[in-house]
């Protein structure tokens, strides 16, 4: 089971680390839900089981939204806003006052170009947040922390950008996000897309021949060693070896 989830874990890890360039040391925003999920489960050390999650280093941030949401929720949450305090603090770059989930939508903004994961219970942040190319999800359940799995939408997103020939950076820069590229508004000619209208059907482009149907050039030996190895089979014709085989038989035979 244990493993089983490491493959998954890797497996994401490693779409996330092609796809979009996430690497080590990875960055959590986590928020106030996640750190108190966390925490009740007996682990006030946030940052060390999401470094066991994704079996390398970790940094953690909280805003100090997400603080002060904190402060404001009583006794009940002491441990879990003690449990925060201890993580970075990512400094947000705006000063208008937010609730922490909005603070966390302006930080990753429209393409998370920082990289950052998102650990968060907050179901309606979960899904705006899967709606936002390359956001790595991370939440709590009963059975430990879980990394959300690249969903059907970011698969198709990446797998658009590369039939498109580019690299997903340069395939963003002509698009707003996954919502754009799913209503086909920008990105009609991405393959079948918008239908193409009547006059703007494509023309089908010459192309080479298909690589995997042309045979590979057979690398020719030398002349002479050639001639030397065809010279040493006549030769020296293969004998059929029949080493031991004579000999046990032949025990057989005397033991009977
Ligand atoms: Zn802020």
């Amino acid at each position: 089971m244990r493993i089983k989830r490491h493959k998954a874990v890797r497996k994401t890890l490693r779409f996330f680390h092609v796809n979009f360039g996430f690497r080590e040391p990875y960055k959590v925003l986590v928020d106030g839900n996640f750190v108190h999920a966390v925490v009740a489960s007996g682990n006030g050390d946030v940052e060390a089981t999401l470094s066991k999650l994704l079996m390398g280093n970790v940094r953690a941030f909280t805003t100090r939204h997400t603080l002060h949401e904190l402060q404001g929720m009583g006794r009940e949450y002491r441990a879990t806003l003690e449990g925060a305090r201890r993580l970075e603090r990512h400094k947000c770059s705006h000063d208008k006052a937010q609730t922490a989930a909005e603070a966390i939508k302006g930080e990753i903004g429209d393409r998370n170009e920082s990289h950052f994961f998102v650990a968060t219970q907050d179901k309606d942040l979960q899904r705006y947040l899967s709606k936002v190319p390359a956001v790595p999800i991370i939440f709590k359940t009963v059975n430990g922390v879980s990394l959300q799995k690249p969903g059907v939408g970011l698969q198709n997103y990446v797998k658009r950008a590369s039939e498109a020939k580019m690299g997903v950076q340069d395939y963003e820069k002509g698009m707003v996000g996954m919502g754009a590229a799913r209503e086909g508004a920008t990105v009609g000619s991405a393959e079948g897309e918008a239908p193409p209208g009547p006059g703007l059907r494509r023309k089908k482009k010459a192309r080479g021949p298909n690589p995997l149907s042309v045979k590979k050039k057979v690398k020719r030996a030398p002349q002479v060693q050639r001639r030397a190895a065809e010279g040493d089979q006549q030769a020296k014709p293969k004998r059929k070896r029949m080493r031991g085989r004579g000999k046990a038989s032949a025990g057989g035979e005397n033991a009977g």
